[in-house]
This record gives C-alpha cells, sequence and structure tokens, in this order.
C-alpha cells in the first residue's frame, strides 16, 4: 500500500510538471498521465487542437484577472504588455470559460484520445490527472474502463467524481503538499 502511494505521488507530481511547463492555457495548466502495468501509455495535456491557435495567444490571466490579445488600442482599459502583445481586461471575466468549452480539449480527453488513435486500451490502467475530472471527463473515462482515477487538486466547474465511483471506478484524491516538495529539498544532500 505503501509502495503505491508512493508511485501515486510520483506519477502525480510527473503530470503537475507536464502541466506547469506544457500546458498553453491562459487559465488553467492540466495534465493526464494514463499509467498500465506500472508504465505511462499516454500523456494528455489541456488545449487546443494541434496547428490550432493556442489559448495564452488569445487570453492572459494575471493575478486572477483575465485579459485578451487586441492589435488595436482598446480605450479606457487597464492592459497588459505580455511577450510582445497588449492584451486588455476582458469585460467579461467568464469570456476564456465559454471559449473554452468550444476550443480546448481537455487533458483526459487528449490522453484517451491518444490512445484510442494508437488503438491502445485504457482498459484497467490509472489515471493520473492534476485536476479533479469534470463530468464529461468523468464519463469519458468510464467509457475507456479505467480502474483508477487519482487526483491532486479539486476543479470547480462540475464533478464526475461521484459518477465514476458508481461506475465502479476508484477514485483518490491525493494533495500534494506544499510539506512534500519542502521535505525533499531537506531530505537532498545539495
Ligand atoms: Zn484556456
Ligand atoms: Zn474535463
Amino acid at each position: 500500500m505503501q509502495k503505491q502511494q508512493q508511485w501515486d505521488t510520483t506519477w502525480l507530481l510527473f503530470a503537475r510538471m507536464m502541466a506547469d511547463r506544457h500546458s498553453k492555457c491562459a487559465s488553467k495548466s492540466v495534465a493526464c498521465v494514463i499509467v498500465k502495468d506500472e508504465k505511462p501509455i499516454s500523456i494528455g495535456i489541456n488545449g487546443t487542437p494541434s496547428q490550432h491557435v493556442n489559448c495564452n495567444e488569445i487570453y492572459l490571466k494575471q493575478a486572477g484577472v483575465l485579459y485578451k490579445a487586441s492589435i488595436d488600442e482598446v480605450k479606457d482599459t487597464e492592459s497588459v504588455l505580455h511577450n510582445g502583445r497588449m492584451f486588455y481586461r476582458c469585460t467579461n471575466q467568464e469570456e476564456h470559460h465559454e471559449w473554452s468549452k468550444l476550443n480546448e480539449i481537455h487533458a483526459e480527453i487528449n490522453a484517451l484520445g491518444k490512445l484510442a488513435a494508437d488503438s491502445t486500451s485504457a482498459r484497467h490502467a490509472t489515471a493520473y490527472v492534476t485536476h479533479s475530472p469534470c463530468h464529461a471527463c468523468s464519463l469519458a473515462l468510464i467509457a475507456s474502463k479505467i480502474d483508477r482515477v487519482v487526483y491532486s487538486t479539486g476543479y470547480e466547474y462540475g464533478d464526475g467524481l461521484t459518477l465514476m465511483r458508481q461506475s465502479g471506478i476508484e477514485v483518490i484524491h491525493r494533495p500534494l503538499t506544499e510539506e512534500y516538495f519542502l521535505e525533499r529539498i531537506f531530505d537532498k544532500d545539495l
């Protein structure tokens, strides 16, 4: 059991790192790592399909405030210069959420989609996700016959956890605590 917990934390940290370093969503960095027989078989990150414009080329989120890129000056609006682009504060702070629903693929769907493209089964695998899966992703995880779902952070939109548990999936919330990182730093002979 302790070994399982240690591996769970390892894969969650891996997912966390993939999300933080590679997600191009301006609002949330999510990753899903699917592990089967102790091997990672797929990695999904939230974002637009390849060839499409990335979320962070349109939107910027700073200190919880949403901004949108514009070539033309938007008068009397708070602006931020970021990576050589001008971003202006969105009047509708929910704008990204609406845009994201239409344009961004969730990490779990990206991970399952990659497996489908290779005709590889996720049956009996574990999905490690940085955030608790939303309703639609939970349905996809159920359909893929995954055995376990381990996540580290709660997610505010939708909750498919009950749905997954009702379908016999073992759902585990394992927060990545700050103590864990500090412990690691002080453990090491740097
Ligand atoms: Zn986004
Ligand atoms: Zn989702």
